[in-house]
């Protein structure tokens, strides 16, 4: 079996190391004997956009301006882009990219930064950034129910979509319902960076099933030997729940 792995404007909105995210996947799949192969999509490059022959997409979080430029290059792939997803295709949207998908993003001068009005998402910006470590429990089934990363976001976001989880330590979307996140069929915004799959290598491992489930119809993984990573993320969890 083989995966092909998009990464998107990775030299545009890579805060945090979000690309970390494609080194994650590619090693899990690698490990279980999954060919990956990877390509690479921004603005001006030669790659032709084919989501017919793209099984992943992952994009990072940036600056406003990062993601407003980003947002108008995608615009021209819009309509495919809402197929691909629209066929389970999926994707990893960290912090900008996933306020990105929304209606809108209103900046702290109340300007709007062009967004793809993919999701019935809003989001707008105050002057006191959400930052810090942030603890969610997941609400997609995933063992353990715990997720970790770090935020930094000046934008408040809301929805009515399923959220990824409920916020334990941090802010998440909008630091007032205390919902993180959103999944829509194979999509996945969040607002943790880190970056966020090595941290959380069960998640890493469900966007693959499910990107497997898409093209080839598997419905389990081989399991990987999680011991470094899980203690890990348990002394991340235990920090921020003062254990
Ligand atoms: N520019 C957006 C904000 O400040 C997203 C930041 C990010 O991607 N870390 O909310």
């Amino acid at each position: 079996m083989e995966l092909n792995i998009m990464d998107m404007y990775s030299d545009i909105l890579n805060v945090y190391g979000d690309i970390g995210n494609l080194t994650c996947i590619n090693e899990r799949c690698k490990w279980r004997g999954i060919e990956v192969n990877n390509k690479s999509f921004s603005i001006g490059s030669n790659e032709k956009l084919d989501f017919d022959n793209i099984d992943m997409i992952l994009i990072g979080g940036g600056s406003d301006k990062g993601q407003s430029v980003v947002s108008e290059d995608l615009l021209k792939h819009r309509s495919e882009l809402e197929n691909y997803l629209n066929n389970g295709g999926v994707l990893l949207a960290i912090c900008g990219s996933y306020q990105m998908f929304g209606n809108n993003y209103h900046d702290i001068d109340g300007e709007n930064i062009q967004c793809l009005e993919m999701f019935d998402i809003e989001t707008h910006a105050e002057s006191n950034r959400l930052i810090g470590n942030i603890l969610v429990e997941n609400s997609i089934g995933l063992t353990p129910k715990t997720l970790v990363g770090f935020e930094n976001h000046a934008g408040r976001t809301y929805h009515n979509y399923n959220p990824l989880g409920e916020v334990k330590v941090g802010h998440g979307n909008n630091d007032e319902n205390k919902y993180e996140g959103m999944v829509y069929k194979n999509f996945i915004g969040t607002y943790l960076h880190g970056p966020f799959l090595p941290k959380n290598p069960h998640i890493a491992d469900y966007i693959i099933l499910n990107a497997l489930k898409n093209k080839y119809e598997v419905e389990k993984l081989t399991s990987l030997d999680d011991t470094i990573e899980i203690n890990a993320h348990n002394s991340m969890v235990n920090k921020l729940l003062n254990i």
